[in-house]
């Protein structure tokens, strides 16, 4: 953001990094907005990539299902294995709780950190054939993605404020 602001005086490096900001703001915002009418899918861009890579790595796991009151699963992970490499199979445990309701937890850890339902996660959810939709944080729908790049910067009694105008 500072990149060629370096040798400037204190106020002219603020005023850079600001353009910077709102230039970015800009690109956000375009880049959402046609996504958001060019692709046909209820989620952002990087979700939509995510889901693509997910559910084709889903299609290979070998899914157990493990629980008896709880819906858990035993996921094994295609071995990646090439040619003079050892292979060794992974496997994650899986737990949806009792009722589908959008919770899920992983031994991977994605789902708790990244608010994404992991390959193991949709694995389970393929098995028993439920959808992933309830799993998916509300955040990454790119109306949401839209909204977020939406605000505007206005200078306002002195002091740069960033507004929502919708
Ligand atoms: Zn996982």
């Amino acid at each position: 953001m500072i990149r060629g602001l370096r040798g400037c005086p204190l106020v002219e490096i603020i005023e850079g990094m600001l353009y910077g900001i709102i230039n970015y703001y800009q690109k956000r915002h375009a880049a959402a907005v046609l996504h958001s009418t060019t692709v046909q899918t209820p989620y952002c861009n990087k979700m939509y990539i995510w889901m693509d890579k997910a559910v084709a790595k889903a299609s290979q796991h070998i899914v157990i299902a493990m629980g008896t009151h709880d819906n858990r699963f035993e996921i094994t992970v295609r071995a990646k294995g090439g040619v003079g490499r050892e292979t060794t199979l992974v496997t994650h445990e899986v737990n949806l709780g009792r009722q589908f309701d959008g919770r899920a937890e992983c031994t991977c850890n994605k789902p708790m950190l990244l608010h994404v339902p992991c390959s193991h996660v949709l694995a389970s959810l393929a098995q028993v054939g439920v959808s992933s939709g309830g799993y998916i944080s509300t955040f990454y729908l790119k109306e949401n993605m839209v909204q977020t790049w939406t605000w505007e910067f206005f200078w306002i009694h002195g002091s740069w404020r960033l507004l929502c105008v919708q």
